[in-house]
């Protein structure tokens, strides 16, 4: 470890995990006043200021274009009061649905705090939806407040506004003068600014619901996924051991709020620690990014595998040409990260790179690489202390196996890949999908929370993710991981992205197909296509390789950044595209940069 470095929170692993009780992490939290229970937004805010530390930068907001623009936990105390009073006036009562449909400005952040001080529950609605993402999430939600930009508001909303029977007020984030009237609208600004800026956060039970998560709709429909007030303590405490965070750190967090990452880790987490947490209103730009890395001196950067891929699109000297000294320790979640890309990384930004797995189910990060344990490329790494994760089997038809009592089997040896599962009951579970109890129920079998994914553990406790279990393919009696076939593709020198399905085969069951994007640049011939079919069979076997491999421009995303292999799949068999509601489209792309203010 370099000497100006300061000592990880987590010393050692093993010993940590054989001590650890939830209520150490709780000792790290205030808890409100007299014993009245814990409140999110107490946790991250209130309690800084109330500890004198009110003059730090909270959130140092970079617009798209300007000087930065700083909020202190001193503003932040004094706007979400405010905010939580503007509510009251409102008429909104606790457990009221707040949603957010905006691009990251400040206003975004005061209101996802205000309404969870106020007992009322967050849904952050990515700001590139368009109005019928918009409005399923709303009815599903039964959304009372949509706090919006004007421009927003126009192109997704105002058309479709009677429609949107939940809906009793529309706060608009800045000015107003576009000729609307309807008396649901209102300026925030002028309920700010008229509203008291003194407020007593009400008791909050751990138990009470704080937010309401849409998932990324990957492999189907998005689930609207129930989180509790009391999951702060799983932010804080990953915060510490995983991303390390430290009072004086500088954090940045580039996922949108619209998804889980972005609220548990670009709001939440960070500001428990009392650190500065820095908000990027643009979206990826190599330049903009390494820019920001150096003027901001960031120390801690949470990103995930699509950035880091696009920064080895563009390459190392782009690195090389910015400062990233401050920079201390780089963490990926949200797809799994290719060996390749935590080794690039790695070289590039000279800092650890840890690779980490969660869902909008967890609420906070569960199994992680840590800074005071070696990081194994490709690895997920291994369980948070405090978290049990087991591998369990599952029949021929995709479920998990019971014995004759109801009992699943945790496959013990090593290398054999089942479904991921944890045992349930951390304090950040998801206590419910909205609407859907029985799919709920279906989550859980013996007390183990089942997650969908595919993974194993090698002999030393590392997890290593296999694919989503609808994106598995079964080939020639093989069960063959899409992950690992598109990690081996890349590291092929012209490659950049690749997305790997099962086709149906007649004699194998499927054959594994490969779709790939390439460097700029790249001549498209058949030595090329030799070269990568040969490159996959020296890397994986025959019986894993793919195929068929097919080069396109570009791959599915969703818009939280991952590859929709599902979509992959329909457009290859000339099925049904199902839910595309968080599909990234170029032109959307594109649009975003135009419809975010
Ligand atoms: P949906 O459930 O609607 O299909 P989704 O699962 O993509 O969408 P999220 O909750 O945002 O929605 O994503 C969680 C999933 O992302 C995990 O279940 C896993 O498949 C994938 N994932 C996240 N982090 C990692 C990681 N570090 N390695 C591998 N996979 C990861
Ligand atoms: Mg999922």
């Amino acid at each position: 470890m370099a000497p100006h470095l300061p000592a990880p929170n987590l010393g050692d692993y093993e010993t940590a995990r054989e001590s650890f009780q939830w209520d150490q992490a709780w000792s790290g939290l205030d808890g409100l006043p007299d014993g009245a229970g814990v409140n999110i937004t107490y946790e991250a805010v209130d309690r800084h200021m109330r500890a004198g530390r009110g003059d730090k930068v909270a959130l140092r907001w970079l617009p798209r274009r300007g000087d930065p623009v700083d909020l202190t936990y001193a503003d932040l105390t004094e706007r979400t009061n405010r905010f939580a009073n503007a509510l009251a006036t409102l008429g909104c009562r606790p457990g009221a649905r707040i949603a957010t449909l905006a691009g990251r400005v400040p206003d975004l952040y005061v209101a996802a705090l205000g309404t969870l001080k106020a007992g009322a529950v967050f849904t952050p609605l990515f700001s590139a939806f368009g109005p019928e993402p918009i409005r399923q999430r709303i009815d599903l939600g039964s959304i009372e407040v949509l706090v919006t930009t004007p421009r927003l508001f126009k192109s997704k909303v105002r058309a479709q506004l009677d429609e949107l029977h939940s809906i009793r007020h529309v706060l608009l984030i800045g000015t107003t003068d576009d000729g609307f009237d309807d008396p649901r609208l209102h300026n925030l600004d002028t309920l700010l600014t008229s509203a008291d800026p003194e407020y007593t956060i009400a008791p909050t039970p751990a138990e009470t619901p704080a937010l309401l998560h849409f998932t990324s709709g990957t492999t189907g429909k998005p689930k609207g996924a129930v989180h509790v007030h009391g999951a702060v303590v799983t932010h804080y405490y990953t915060g510490s051991v995983v991303l390390d965070l430290q009072p004086d750190d500088v954090f940045w967090c580039t996922a949108d709020p619209g998804w889980v990452t972005g609220t548990s880790y670009g709001i939440i987490s960070p500001l428990t620690h009392g650190l500065t947490s820095i908000i990027d209103e643009g979206d990826f730009e190599a330049e903009r990014w390494y820019s920001t890395l150096e003027e901001q001196r960031v120390t801690v950067w949470y990103t995930a595998p699509t950035a880091i891929r696009m920064m080895m699109r563009v390459g190392e000297e782009a690195v090389a040409a910015h400062s990233h000294a401050s920079l201390r320790l780089m963490a990926s979640v949200g797809e799994p990260l290719n060996p390749e890309a935590v080794v690039w990384a790695r070289n590039a930004f000279g800092v650890p790179v840890l690779d980490n797995w969660w869902q909008t189910e967890t609420g906070g990060i569960m199994i992680a690489n840590y800074r005071s344990m070696d990081v194994r490329p490709g690895s997920m790494g291994r369980p948070l202390p405090g978290i049990e994760a087991g591998i369990l089997a599952r029949n021929q038809f995709g479920d998990i196996e019971l014995d004759g009592d109801g009992k699943p089997t945790v496959i013990t040896d090593t290398g054999t890949s089942g479904e991921l599962a944890l045992r349930a009951g951390w304090p950040s579970m998801f206590r419910g999908y909205l609407n859907q109890r029985e799919r709920y129920d279906k989550a859980f079998v013996d007390g183990w929370y089942c997650s969908g994914d595919l993974a194993r553990v090698d002999d030393d406790g590392y997890f290593w993710f296999v694919g989503r279990g609808d994106d598995v393919i079964k080939s020639a009696g093989h069960l063959i991981g899409p992950f690992e076939v598109e990690s081996a593709l890349i590291e092929h020198p012209s490659v950049t992205e690749a997305g790997v399905i099962g086709k149906p085969d007649d004699t194998v069951g499927e054959i594994v197909k490969a779709f790939v994007t390439l460097r700029p640049g790249i001549t498209i011939d058949n030595d090329l296509r030799t070269d990568l079919m040969k490159h996959a069979r020296m890397r994986l076997g025959a019986a894993v390789a793919p195929r068929e491999i097919e080069i396109v421009d570009s791959l599915p995303h969703t818009r939280s950044g991952k590859i929709m292999r599902r979509l992959l799949k329909a457009r290859e068999l000339g099925l049904d595209e199902g839910d595309i509601s968080t599909l990234e489209t170029q032109d959307q792309a594109l649009e975003r940069d135009e419809n975010d203010r």
